[in-house]
């Protein structure tokens, strides 16, 4: 509550009145489904602890003015929103606004919004920072409008700010994991139906824990390298003439051979065998068989690191250090190219491996990693 309360202050010093309310969303983990949320495919992610607190306040014009701790205050009218604009971190805020009127329900146009945030999801580091803070600003709006609007649609609308105003072309998973997940719970996500699953993630005294090491990696080459591995699973897709990779398999895959390139066949490889990693883990959760799933999270890793492309030095050292140190499955989680990997721990050794894995980044010369143990926690809400 104390954020809540934080995130009311600075509302309070940077416009001189109340805030109407309070709201926050968390960022999330993805337990498994790495690069399949594009192509009608499964994800299972879980919100993390970490959250994204808005204040909010409706405006009689159409002006969002918003300030962020540790930003200068920003502000625009809507009429100026539009791809690339604004830029940075009110994209997402202004965003949010400029995308609800757009709906075919909201036909009158929209008002402006004073609007202030504060968040401690990691910025950058495949944790959804942005999602977070999107879907606390899509809440609030929702609450104090009184939109029809359920919280699936909000999600979407939350991906299209990131589309249609960021400019980052990313999947419905992690809107729909800051939005739709609940505490205790993995969050499986049928893609394509957008059919929601709440699969119950074992208690902490079952013994087990899940170790996320930021690796803190820069990012480089991200949205060209993102926006290529979109366009393989496209390629392959319309080759193996299916309606999406979702509904290929390794038999299509074989059949299509002598069509595909390399990289195409590498991707689409990689997306088949990912969806069918997702299944079994569900159902290793639901049967109460959590401390199984260790080897689906290892072999989604060497699938994106042999076939899909995207780890980084640092993601591989993290995951090979946590396995030597006894975890029972690691892999990065998240877009790739740099942000977190994932372990499956005994509770008692998270520490100790976390140390493991510190002693392998200061041996290759990486920056020093964080760690943080994961508990699945409550989606967006009112504070
Ligand atoms: P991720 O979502 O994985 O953290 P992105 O690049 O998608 O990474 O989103 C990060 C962007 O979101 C930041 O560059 C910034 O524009 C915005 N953002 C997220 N959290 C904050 C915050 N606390 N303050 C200001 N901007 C933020
Ligand atoms: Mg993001």
């Amino acid at each position: 509550m104390t954020r809540a309360r934080d995130v009311a202050a600075l509302f309070e010093s940077a416009f001189g009145i109340s805030p109407s309310g309070v709201w926050s969303a968390p960022g999330r983990v993805n337990l498994i489904g790495e690069h399949t949320d594009y192509t009608g495919g499964f994800v299972m992610p879980l919100a993390i602890e970490q959250r994204a607190f808005v204040a909010a306040r409706p405006r009689a014009d159409r002006v969002v003015r918003a300030v962020a701790s540790g930003h200068e205050p920003r502000s625009i009218s809507l009429d100026e929103v539009g791809l690339g604009r604004p830029d940075g971190w009110l994209a997402y805020l202004a965003g949010a606004a400029w995308v609800a009127e757009r709906s075919p329900a909201h036909d009158a146009p929209g008002h402006g919004w004073d609007l202030a945030l504060l968040s401690d999801v990691p910025v950058g580091a495949g944790l959804s920072s942005s999602a977070a803070i999107t879907c606390a600003t899509l809440l609030a709006m929702s609450d104090l409008d009184d939109w029809p609007e359920g919280r699936q649609e909000l999600a979407r609308w939350a991906q299209r700010v990131e589309h249609e105003v960021a400019g980052i072309p990313c999947g419905i998973m992690d809107q729909t994991a800051s939005l739709q997940c609940t505490s205790g719970h993995v969050l499986f996500l049928d893609t394509r139906s957008q059919e929601l699953v709440q699969v119950p993630w074992p208690a902490s005294d079952t013994g087990f824990a899940l170790l996320v090491t930021n690796t803190r990696a820069p990012h480089m080459l991200v949205d060209g390298q993102y926006a290529d591995r979109r366009r393989m699973c496209e390629e392959a897709t319309s080759i193996m003439a299916v309606p999406s990779l979702r509904d290929a398999t390794l038999s299509d895959l074989d059949a299509a051979m002598q069509r595909l390139s390399d990289e195409q066949a590498a991707c689409a490889r990689h997306v088949i065998t990912e969806n069918a990693r997702v299944l079994a883990t569900r159902a290793l959760l639901e049967s109460g068989r959590a401390m199984e799933i260790g080897p689906e999270l290892t072999a989604s890793h060497a699938s994106l690191r042999d076939d899909f492309r995207v780890t980084v030095p640092q993601l591989d050292c993290a995951v090979e250090a946590a396995l030597a140190a006894g975890a029972r499955g690691a892999r990065m989680t998240g877009g790739g190219f740099g942000g977190c990997t994932i372990a499956l721990v005994d509770r008692t050794s998270a520490e100790a491996v976390a140390h493991v894995i510190d002693a392998a980044f200061a041996d290759a010369g990486f920056t020093a990693p964080e760690h943080f143990v994961a508990v699945p926690s409550e989606g967006a809400h009112r504070e």
